[in-house]
């Protein structure tokens, strides 16, 4: 049998245990942190082998945006593997990435004419790079490809393949690879709430622009393309932008006669009450990735869009070997795009981006009432996405020792109430599907004040 569905949950623990290994996971530790045996899924519910749900409130990874089996996205699944699962995209098309292609590109900046297909965000990011080197190398601008560097800002969080690791600025996951690296350009960190004692948020936040200009005067002219995921970086904890900044970079770096990648695989498809963040700051980016949510958080296709400009670099006769040669097995897979189209459909058909604008500023309200807690350094919040960072001492911004492992257990104690969190540090994320009602984000946030008052209250 293909997959016994009637195995005991204490069966698959067992398995899971003696048979996988599982990412971003330390292993010496994951059973006592209680992990979901996920078997079904219903709207914005986890179902567990046990049969208890538990809001799905980082949206299965953030890529979960209208709920699981939802039946729009079900049936166009369904109906798609009545006509073909996959066929090739190399030197190939298929019916669907073609449509979707064109759909995206309505909700896409205006500057973004072409579609690239890959299959998730890390690749999507690596694609941009390995483009915009390449770019520059064809250009016919006589620079004859001296644009080779790329910069990314610390803490930034760009996916694991080695171009979006290398850009990345993340010690803790990237330092280790540091020998199969690229050297990069380092921008600053947009960290400003672990800033020096004396110096005001807005201090620190003016100290972030300003070493970013400095960072791209000095190496403007050799940089082939600049990375920054708009609106928040994600993984690095949730951080926030200066309120502008991802304007005045994109104008930075077009005058330093740069590229712009927007890495959109987190805060694009509706998060940030725009289909994508740039948007929310007029910026025409040079190239968007997309992943994630593309399909509703249903099945594994990303997209790097970009401009006619790049595009244009790469024709040529076949012998000048200005094609890009990079292209993956399941790049544009039908089925993905079938669960894609739907997803798009969703948003065309409901009002979703005005929803989520709504719903932005209802939870900001309700995680107001969290700054009376003690141990709650910071909130942050970026439309309908928020990270809460507990520290051991407010009043000091001084973190707890990481091995407390302190925001795994208040994710693991909102568990008793139905929630299911996973933190970044010390960081609790919020990052809920985008139809997630009134009702539940008073009952997440409610789990949330639950859980630390639970872990850190006497
Ligand atoms: N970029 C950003 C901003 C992300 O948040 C992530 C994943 N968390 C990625 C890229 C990598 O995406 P994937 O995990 O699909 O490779």
């Amino acid at each position: 049998m293909s997959g016994d569905r009637n195995i005991s949950k204490e069966t698959l623990v067992q398995w899971d245990d003696d048979y996988v290994w599982h990412p971003f996971t330390p292993h010496s530790v994951y059973r006592d942190e209680k992990p979901l045996t996920v078997v079904a899924g219903e709207g914005h519910y986890l179902i567990d082998a046990d049969g208890e749900k538990y809001l799905d409130a980082v949206g299965s990874i953030w890529c979960n945006l209208f709920g699981h089996r939802r039946d729009e996205i079900d049936d166009a699944v369904r109906e798609q593997l009545d006509h073909i699962a996959h066929s090739t995209m190399l030197g190939n098309t298929n019916d669907r990435p073609v449509i979707l292609a064109k759909r995206l590109l309505e909700h896409a900046p205006a500057a973004m004419d072409k579609v690239f297909y890959s299959d998730n965000g890390s690749t999507s990011v690596e694609i941009a790079m390995k483009m915009a080197l390449q770019f520059w190398q064809q250009h016919d601008d006589g620079s004859q490809g001296q644009r080779t560097k790329f910069m990314g800002l610390a803490n930034a969080y760009s996916g694991d393949t080695i171009g979006a690791v290398s850009v990345g600025g993340i010690d803790l996951f990237h330092s280790r690879f540091g020998p199969m690296l690229f050297e990069t350009v380092r921008g600053p960190s947009p960290v400003t709430y672990h800033r020096p004692q004396q110096m005001s948020r807005e201090e620190a936040r003016r100290r972030f622009v300003d070493d970013f200009d400095r960072v791209i005067d000095a190496h403007g002219e050799e940089l082939a393309a600049v990375v920054i995921e708009p609106g928040m970086q994600g993984a690095g904890g949730m951080i926030t932008y200066p309120p502008g900044f991802l304007a005045h970079a994109a104008e930075k770096i077009r005058d330093a006669g740069s590229l712009l990648v927007v890495d959109e695989v987190a805060m694009g498809m509706g998060r940030s009450g725009e289909m994508f963040a740039c948007q929310r700051e007029g910026v025409d980016p040079d190239f968007l990735c997309v992943a994630k949510g593309l399909t509703g958080g249903y099945i594994p296709v990303a997209a790097t869009l970009t401009t006619d400009r790049v595009y244009e670099a790469f024709l040529g006769p076949p012998e000048e070997g200005r094609t890009f040669f990079h292209g993956h097995t399941y790049t544009g897979n039908a089925l993905g795009c079938a669960a894609a189209l739907a997803t798009l459909d969703i948003f065309e058909n409901e009002d979703i981006l005005d929803d989520v604008r709504r719903k932005e500023e209802l939870l900001a309200a309700r995680l107001e009432a969290l700054w009376e807690l003690d141990h709650v350094g910071d909130i942050r919040q970026y439309g309908l996405a928020a990270g809460i960072e507990v520290v051991a001492d407010a009043d000091e911004r001084r973190s707890f020792d990481s091995a407390q492992r302190v925001g795994m257990q208040i994710c693991t104690a909102a568990r008793e109430k139905g929630v299911f969190l996973r933190p970044l540090g010390d960081v609790i994320v919020l990052m809920p599907p985008l139809t997630i009602t009134d009702d539940e984000i008073d009952h997440l946030v409610g789990a949330i004040e639950f859980g630390i008052d639970a872990v850190l209250s006497g």
